[in-house]
Formats: C-alpha cells, structure tokens, sequence
C-alpha cells in the first residue's frame, strides 16, 4: 500500500516539479538560442557566397536543409524570431559592384515543399486562407511552371523602350545590370505597338545546358577551371562588370511574372499574364499549364521530377500558382513570399558526405583507376557509397582528400560524380592524396607512360588483371557466357580453377559440384553456356581476347578481312593496319599480343577446346541489317562515330541522324541526345546498348533487353 502524503510534502514535490521545468525551459531555450545564432551566421555566410560571389560552397540542398532547420526552431520558440532572420528575409544584399535599383513592387522568394504531404499542407492551408476570405475553394484553378535555376531579374520598360534591368538583391533593392541584360539575345529592347506604357517584366536568366557545356569545353582546351553549374555559371555571366563578357556567355530567358504595369488590358488571370507577355515578343516557357486541384499538379510535379533531364536548361522543382490575379491579390505575402505561390522542389542531386577513403581499382587492361569510398548518400534517386575519380591528375584537379567533406552528384541516371571537397569544413592538416607507386593487388609498380593519364600494372598475371580479363571474355558483348559474372569468376580464380580465358572450357562437373552452395541446376545450366559459346563468331572471340584498343568495331574487321584466327595472329602490323578502319595503334596492339608467348599458350587452350575461330568469308560482311535502320546517338566504346555507321551500312542498314516511327532500334552510347531517346521512349522504338548492338549486327534482329522475359 502507498503511504500517505501530507499536504505539505505535496506542496513541496509540487513546486520541485515545477523548478525542473522551469529549468530545463530554459535550458531548452538557451541551447535553442546558440544553434539559431549559430544557424543563422553558417546560413548567412553561404548567403554571401551564393548570392555576392556565385560560387557556393555547398549544394542547395544542404543550404535548404540548414535553412529548415532554423524555421523549426524559431517556430518551437518564436520569442526567438527575429525580423533580420534569413527566414524572413529575401536573397541577399545587393552589392556594391552595380548601382543599386529599389524595386517598385517587391521581388519576392517562393516558399518550399519538399515532398507529397508538404504539398498537400500548403493546399489545405490555401483552401483555408480562401473559404476565410469567402472564396470558394473550388474556384482555385492553379498554374504549374517550371522552376528554371537560374537567376531572377526585373525587366522594365517605359513607352516600349527597355530602359532598366536589376537583379532580384534583398527584394527591395537590386543591382542595376541594364548593360548586362541588354546582351542576351531573347529580351527585346522594344516592344510593339499598344504595350503598356510602364512594364516590369520579371523572368528567369539561365545557361542552356548546351551553352554551359561548350564553354566548359573550351575552358578545359585552354587549360583553365571548369564552371561547376549552369545556374552559377548564369549569375556570374550576368553579374560582369564587362558587358562584353556577358554577351559571350549565350544567356538565355523566361519570363513568368508582372511588376509594375500602368496601361495595358485588363488581366485576369496568371495565364492572361503569358499570353501578353508572348503577344509583346518575351520567351514564355511552353511547359506552363492551367491545372485543376492539387492532385493535379502534385501528379505534375512528379511528371517533371522523372523528365527534368529531357530538357536542355536546368530546374529544381515546379512552382504552382493561384491562376486568379484577384485572388493573389486577397491571399497577400507573408514577409518573404507570396502566399498564392508554392515551390515543389525535386530531390537533391548533390549532396555531401564525407570521403572515408581513395581506393585504386585495378581493371583488366590492368589500368588503374582511383575510387572514393564514400559515407553512404542519399542522392540523386540512389544510395551512393563509391564514385570513381578517373585518374591521378583529376583527384589533383579536384584536390579530394581522404577525410574531406566532398560534395557528390549524381542527375539521374548518370554515374555518381564527386564534385570537390567543401573546403571551409576541412579538417586541419589533412594532406593530399598520393598516387600508389605500386598496384594495391599485386605489388607490382605502377606504370604511367609520358603523355599519358593513366597509370597501370603490368604484371601480366595480376590477379585483379586476370579476373577482369576472364569476366570481360565472358561478358554479353563478347563470348557472352551467361552465370559466369564478376563474382563467380573471382571465386574460381581464388580456387585456383581458372588462371586464364583457356581455363574457361576445362571447368569440370565434378570440379564446381564440389563447391559449396553451387547447385546441380546452376552447375548444369553454366557448364551449357560455356559450351554454347565455343561457335560465337570470331570477332566477339577477338573482343573477348581483351586485347589493348581492339573493340567492337576493329574486331569486326579483322574478323571480315582475314576469316580466320591464324590468319590475323600471322599478320605483320603493315597487314592488319592496312585493313581500312585499322590504323597502326590497334595493328600494333593485335600483332604484340600474339607475338606474346602466355597469349599463344591461351591460343593453343582455346584451339584445343574447339573454339571457333573462323570468320565470316573475308571481305563478305553478311547482310544482316538490309532493310533496317539503326540510328546511334551518344559516344560507343570501341567504336567511332564514323565505325559505327560503317558497321551498320556495310551489313546493308541505313544510319540517319534522327529517330522516326521507321527506326528498327536506337543505340545509345555515353553522353546520348535526351531528345533522341525521348522520342523513340515515344514511338516505341527499341533502345540498345552496345551488347544489344552487337547482337543487331550479327544476327540482325532486335535482342530482348537484358532481364526481358521474351
Ligand atoms: P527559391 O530559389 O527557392 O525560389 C524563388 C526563386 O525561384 C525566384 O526568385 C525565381 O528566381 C525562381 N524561379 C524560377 N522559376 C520560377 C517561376 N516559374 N516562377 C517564379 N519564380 C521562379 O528561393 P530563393 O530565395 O531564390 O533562394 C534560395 C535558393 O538559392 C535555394 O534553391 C537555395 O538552395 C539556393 N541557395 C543556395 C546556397 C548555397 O550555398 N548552395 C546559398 C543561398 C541560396
């Protein structure tokens, strides 16, 4: 039984309880107060750098997370908000680089949602806000725009004439870059008859992605640092003290938005806005739509999220709007956006994490290619822990150090990309990375020829070399062994089973039975495929040999001019280099490869097992394509551009340029046309890689994507 308390111990527990709270209040408090001062100056700092110098330090999406972290803050302890916080306020100042320009209607931010329910908060908060006001929320037809990444400005222009442009600044003031603006091709200076008298017109100037890339080509001929992004690229383009310099930049516009107006129709609606603004000459993107209902636009949002790389200028995300300029009106701002507006913003596709370590991969050629294992990052749809870094002089360019907090990219289906560390947040001493002198696998030294980027092992029987090379052999572009991956192989290397690709044909039944967990069926089923391949054709024989610069293209070649293995392992360098489409590089590769005693002893394993090494009749390319057309797009290895089109005429194909409803199959190599593989997504034409191109080529008929059930 409990024992009685008296009415004073009460009393006394009472007022104990209470001092607690009271202290951890103000505990909780006092700790909340250091992190907002201490979000609000890391916030401001890389405000500074985003909006002053156009180069920030961090992705977007670690600034808008910081950013959301203080509003929660502040609205668990309002009495800690303050009216200079970066919540309330607008971009940045304007510089002192440009006469400063005040805004005559305010320039505004947009709020953010980042995902479905966020979404659906703001629409349930819309649909208050506007039974409130006595608004039938049914009348809010909404417009979904892209949200281009770029850079806002106000265009004005007075009876017709441009007479002023100015960036966005705090919202109140700008910067004057009327010079600036005047250079980019798609303002008009004047506008036609009948526009109104004063017109602010607002919009978004961006870098084409095309634009963007060329100048980084030319950038990295001449030697000199490549731009990080468009969106950057764009800002610092505009913000020139040299017009001249902007006007190279290729800067392009939208625009979305009205400032101050005086004359002109009556508007109505966001719409109506588009439909002047297009009337009087201005870019007006095409993707803006008139939506029914939040289900609508989130259905939208999600549509872009999936297409964003279709298109050639970058944006992070849909704004939707209030369609009804008198509703806008109504629904007001809050002191940093408006609250007819709404920003979906995609998921990052940069992000950062921190670089654990730099590996070195050896590849079967025995190239050596340096890694970054990464702490595991959510971004750009995927978990990325590992991202190559291509070669010595790249990890030196991007200076990347083990222990750095490195900002990774990863835009779709592109492979994961380490941008550069974060370099206000390494930690001291940390030292540069240093190229092993010799290969993590085998301890050989590592070779990097003159003029070359690579380094390499040329320890002919590494053990990373051969079992890159006996996977390569066996892979769907070469011998085509179905059950014999990357891991496999590795196991029957580490059991000594396999030391070479002639191995491949004297694996036993009673051999992989023995192996622990290798199942009758799998056994069976490999054991067939390794059989089925002894007749592949000699030139996926040439590419499986793994020979340095013989490809897809070369193979084929040689295959069709010389008709037989023997031939071409008895050919001088002036022989097979005089085959058109083999130049001294590949000949040399292929006449030192055979002339190399463990390779004629691979020859003699693969002779043996009854490999097939004939060709088709020499100089008779058989016409598997007639009648077909094949268009490529995007880089394939092991093939120019010109080889490829070569490959696909010679077997009585035809190779244009663009996709039509005709097209038998599209190829897509590294860095592929968007436009090209939308349309054939379109047409239901098929899309091949380059194993589904070899098959094309041979056989001539379309192979099932790999994982297909047909
Ligand atoms: P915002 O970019 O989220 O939204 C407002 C802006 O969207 C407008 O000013 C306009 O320029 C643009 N916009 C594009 N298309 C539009 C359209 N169709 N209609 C209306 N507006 C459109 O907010 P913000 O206040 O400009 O700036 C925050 C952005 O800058 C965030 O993306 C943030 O991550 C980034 N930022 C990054 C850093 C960094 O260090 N990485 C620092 C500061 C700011």
């Amino acid at each position: 039984m409990a024992e009685p308390v008296d009415d004073a111990n009460r009393e006394h527990a009472n007022r104990e309880d209470a001092n607690r709270e009271d202290i951890s209040t103000a505990h909780a408090l006092t700790s909340a107060s250091h992190r907002i001062d201490e979000l609000r100056s890391t916030i401001n700092y890389h405000s500074q750098l985003y909006y002053e110098t156009d180069a920030p330090e961090i992705p977007d999406a670690e600034f808008d997370a910081l950013l959301v972290e203080l509003r929660d803050l502040e609205t668990e302890f309002p009495e800690l908000l303050t009216a200079d916080s970066p919540t309330q306020v607008v971009g940045g100042a304007a510089s002192a680089t440009f006469s400063p320009v005040e805004h005559s209607v305010a320039m505004m931010s947009l709020d953010n949602v980042f995902s479905r329910e966020e979404l659906q908060a703001w629409g349930e908060r819309l649909d208050r806000r506007l039974t409130e006001l006595g608004d039938q929320a049914a009348r809010t037809a909404l417009v979904a725009e892209l949200k281009i990444d770029g850079l806002a400005v106000s265009i004005r222009y007075e009876n017709g004439h441009l007479v002023q442009a100015a960036t966005r600044g705090d919202g109140r003031v700008g910067e004057d870059v009327t010079a600036n603006v005047r250079t980019i091709a798609s303002v008009p200076h004047e506008l036609p008859e009948g526009a109104p008298e004063v017109l602010e017109v607002r919009g978004e100037i961006y870098m084409p992605i095309a634009t963007f890339a060329a100048l980084n080509n030319a950038q990295a001929a001449a030697g000199e640092r490549l731009y990080v992004n468009p969106r950057n690229t764009a800002a610092g383009s505009l913000r020139q003290k040299d017009s001249s310099i902007t006007a190279s930049r290729g800067l392009a516009f939208w625009s979305y938005q009205l400032g101050e107006v005086v004359g002109g129709p009556e508007l109505e609606s966001h719409h109506d806005t588009f439909t002047l603004l297009a009337s009087l000459g201005f870019p007006v993107n095409p993707e803006a739509t008139v939506l029914e209902g939040l289900e609508a636009a989130m259905a939208h949002c999600l549509h872009w999220q999936q297409h964003r790389h279709d298109l050639d200028y970058e944006i992070d995300g849909i704004v939707i709007k209030v369609d009804d300029l008198a509703l806008q009106r109504e629904l007001g701002a809050t002191a940093k956006a408006p609250r007819w507006a709404i920003a979906y913003k995609f998921p990052p596709e940069e992000r950062t994490t921190r670089l654990i370590e730099i590996g070195v991969s050896i590849g079967r050629t025995g190239r050596a290619t340096p890694y970054a294992q990464l702490e595991p990052v959510f971004v750009g749809g995927s978990t990325v822990a590992m991202a190559t870094l291509h070669n010595q002089d790249q990890v030196a360019f991007k200076d990347v150090r083990p222990g750095d907090l490195v900002i990774v990219r990863k835009a779709g289906d592109v492979i994961p990309e380490v941008v550069g560390p974060v370099l206000s947040e390494r930690p001291e001493g940390l030292a540069p990375w240093v190229f092993p002198t010799n290969c993590p696998v085998c301890g050989h030294t590592l070779n990097r020829p003159v003029g070359e980027s690579d380094h390499r092992c040329l320890n002919l029987r590494c053990p990373a070399r051969v079992a890159g090379s006996i996977e390569h052999f066996a892979s769907r572009g070469a011998m085509d062994i179905e059950g014999l991956g990357e891991q496999r192989v590795q196991q029957f290397c580490e059991l000594g089973l396999l030391a070479d690709v002639g191995d491949v044909y004297s694996l036993t039944e009673t051999a992989l039975l023995d192996i622990d967990k290798f199942q009758d069926k799998s056994v069976a089923k490999l054991l067939a495929a390794i059989d089925g391949s002894r007749t592949q054709p000699l030139a996926r024989l040439l590419v499986g040999l793994n020979i340095r610069h013989l490809a897809g293209a070369g193979s084929q070649l040689l295959a069709a001019h010389f008709g037989h293995l023997d031939a071409i392992a008895a050919a001088s360098v002036e022989e097979l280099a005089a085959v058109e489409g083999v130049g001294t590089t590949i000949a040399t590769s292929v006449a030192d490869w055979f002339g190399d005693a463990t390779n004629q002893a691979v020859i003699a394993k693969l002779r043996a097992a009854g490999v097939n090494f004939e060709g088709p009749a020499p100089s008779e390319l058989p016409q598997t394509l007639a009648g077909l057309i094949v268009v490529v797009t995007g880089t394939l290895p092991g093939f120019t551009r010109d080889q490829a089109e070569a490959a696909i005429k010679g077997r009585g194909g035809k190779s244009p340029a663009s996709v039509s409803k005709k097209t038998t199959a599209l190829v897509v190599g590294a860095e592929p046309g968007a436009s090209k593989i939308t349309k054939a997504t379109e047409l239901g034409v098929p899309v091949l890689d380059l194993a589904g191109f070899m098959v094309l080529l041979e056989t001539g008929t379309v192979p099932a994507p790999p994982g297909g059930t047909s």
